[in-house]
C-alpha cells in the first residue's frame, strides 16, 4: 500500500543516522536536566528538518506530511522531545499559518521557524480543556488592533518558543464573532508573560507553561482567519490541527518503536535458565504482539498523513490513527520495560523514560476519550454533543 519513494527512503536513512548518533546520545541528559535541547535544534536546522513542510516559495522544502512523519518517527525513536520539536516545526501552528495566512503573516513567521523556532499553539485554559470552545481568552477589536486578555496553560514551548498562535473569543462592536487565532511573537509583541512551569511526568526537555496575556495589542493583520470565516473559525483552525494530531501520534509510535528495538536486542543477550530469554515462547509472543501493534499504528498514521483536503489530514483518519498510536505506545513501552526485568526499571536504561514520554499522547492534543467521541459520531453518523442539554437542543 505504501511504497516509499527513493527520496523518502533517503530521508529516512539519513535522519536515522543522525537520530541514532548524537541525538540518542543526548536523550537521557535532556530528560535529566529538563533543559530545552538547543543543540539538537541547531542540528535539525542544519539538516533542513525545521520548516521542511513550508512551501518552497516561502523558503521551505515543500515536503509532504508523510515526509515529515518519517522524520518524526526516526527522531522520536531516539529522543521523544526532539521528535515533538520536529512536529511543531512542521505540522501545527506553522501549517495553519501557511494554509490560511496572508503573505505578510507567512513572511513574518516562516523565517523564524526555518531558523529553528518551534511555534507554540495556545488553546487550553484552566477552565477549558476538552471543552476548548468554552475558552475565556478574549480578543476585543479596537480600530486596527485586537486587545488580548486571558490565561492559557500546558503550553508546550512556553518560554522557549517565539511564535505563538493564540486562540481567543473575538469581540467586535461589543458582539462575539466566534473563535479566531492571533499570531504573536515573544520578544516583539508586548503583553505576553510566561507563568508557572508544570513539573511534567515525561518529555521533560520541553517546558509546559502557563502563558498569560495582559492587554496584548495585536495588529489586525496578524489575525488568522480560516476561509470559513470567524463564525466557523474554530472548526477551520481545528482542520489544520489534524496534521499536528498525526504528528503527535507519530512521536508516540517512535518512542514505542525505540523501546521495542531496545527490548529485542536485550532479549538476545540476557540469559536465564541457561539460555537467552528470547528463547522463551511467552516473550516471543509479546514481541509478536508489539510488532503487529506498531505496524498497525504506522499504517494508520501514514494513511492519515496522506489523506484529506485543503492540505490537511482527514479529521476521522487523524483521530483514529492518533488514538491507536497513543494507546499502543503506552502498552508497548510498558511491555518493553517488562522484558528487561529490574534493569528496565532502572534509570540507567532508557525504558522508564520511554514509558513516561509515551504517557502524554492519550491526553495532549485531544484525549483518547474525546477522540472516541469524534469517531463514534462518524460511525453512528450522528452529532454527539457533550453538553448536558446538547441532545435536547438537537431534538427541537
Ligand atoms: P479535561 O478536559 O479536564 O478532562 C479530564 C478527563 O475527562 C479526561 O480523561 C477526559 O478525556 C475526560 N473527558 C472530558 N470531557 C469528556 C467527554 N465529553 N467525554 C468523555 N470524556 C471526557 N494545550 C495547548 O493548547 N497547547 C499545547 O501546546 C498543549 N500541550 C500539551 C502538552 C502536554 C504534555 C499535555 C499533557 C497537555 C497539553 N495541552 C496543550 C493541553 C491538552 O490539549 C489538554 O490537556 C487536553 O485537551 C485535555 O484537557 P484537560 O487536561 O483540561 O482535561
Amino acid at each position: 500500500m505504501f511504497d516509499l519513494t527513493p527520496e523518502q527512503q533517503l530521508i529516512r536513512n539519513s535522519v536515522r543516522e543522525l537520530a541514532q548518533g548524537v541525538i540518542k546520545s543526548r536523550a537521557a541528559e535532556v530528560d535529566r536536566s529538563e533543559e530545552y535541547p538547543w543543540e539538537n535544534v541547531q542540528l535539525l536546522v542544519e539538516a533542513g528538518l525545521m520548516g521542511m513542510c513550508i512551501p518552497k516559495k516561502h523558503g521551505g522544502a515543500g515536503a509532504s506530511y508523510l515526509d515529515a512523519v518519517l522524520v518524526v518517527e526516526e527522531m522520536a525513536k531516539a529522543c521523544g522531545v526532539t521528535g515533538r520539536i520536529v512536529v511543531e516545526g512542521n505540522m501545527g501552528a506553522i501549517g495553519a499559518i501557511c494554509a490560511y495566512g496572508s503573505k505578510k503573516q507567512i513572511d513574518r513567521v516562516a523565517p523564524l521557524v526555518l531558523a529553528g523556532d518551534k511555534p507554540a499553539i495556545c488553546i487550553t485554559e484552566p477552565g477549558a480543556g476538552s471543552a476548548a470552545t468554552s475558552m475565556s481568552t478574549i480578543a476585543v477589536k479596537k480600530k486596527d488592533k485586537y486587545i488580548l486578555n486571558g490565561v492559557k496553560h500546558w503550553i508546550t514551548g512556553g518560554g522557549v518558543s517565539r511564535v505563538h498562535l493564540v486562540f481567543a473569543q473575538v469581540v467586535e462592536n461589543g458582539e462575539r464573532q466566534g473563535i479566531g487565532a492571533f499570531i504573536a511573537v515573544r520578544g516583539e509583541d508586548e503583553g505576553m508573560r510566561i507563568g508557572r512551569r508544570e513539573p511534567a511526568m515525561g518529555l521533560r526537555g520541553l517546558p509546559e507553561t502557563e502563558v498569560i496575556f495582559e492587554n496584548m495589542e495585536i495588529s489586525a493583520d496578524m489575525a488568522l482567519v480560516p476561509p470559513q470565516g470567524l463564525r466557523r473559525g474554530f472548526g477551520g483552525l481545528m482542520d489544520a490541527y489534524n496534521a499536528q494530531r498525526v504528528g503527535a501520534g507519530t512521536v508516540a509510535l517512535g518512542v514505542a518503536a525505540g523501546a521495542y528495538d531496545t527490548a529485542k536486542e536485550y532479549m538476545k543477550t540476557r540469559e536465564q535458565f541457561g539460555r537467552p530469554i528470547a528463547e522463551f515462547q511467552g516473550l516471543q509472543w509479546m514481541i509478536a504482539d508489539m510488532d503487529v501493534a506498531l505496524e498497525s499504528a504506522r499504517l494508520m498514521l501514514w494513511r492519515a498523513a496522506c489523506s484529506g483536503k485543503n492540505g490537511f489530514p482527514d479529521p476521522l483518519l487523524a483521530a483514529q490513527a492518533k488514538l491507536l498510536a497513543s494507546e499502543t505506545a503506552v502498552k508497548v513501552t510498558n511491555d518493553a520495560l517488562q522484558l528487561h526485568g529490574a534493569a528496565g526499571y532502572s534509570r540507567d536504561l532508557p525504558l522508564e523514560r520511554m514509558v513516561r514520554d509515551a504517557r502524554m499522547f492519550t491526553i495532549g492534543g485531544g484525549t483518547a476519550q474525546m477522540l472516541r467521541n469524534l469517531i463514534a459520531g462518524h460511525a453512528l453518523d450522528m452529532k454527539t454533543p457533550q453538553t448536558r442539554d446538547g441532545y435536547s437542543r438537537l431534538a427541537k
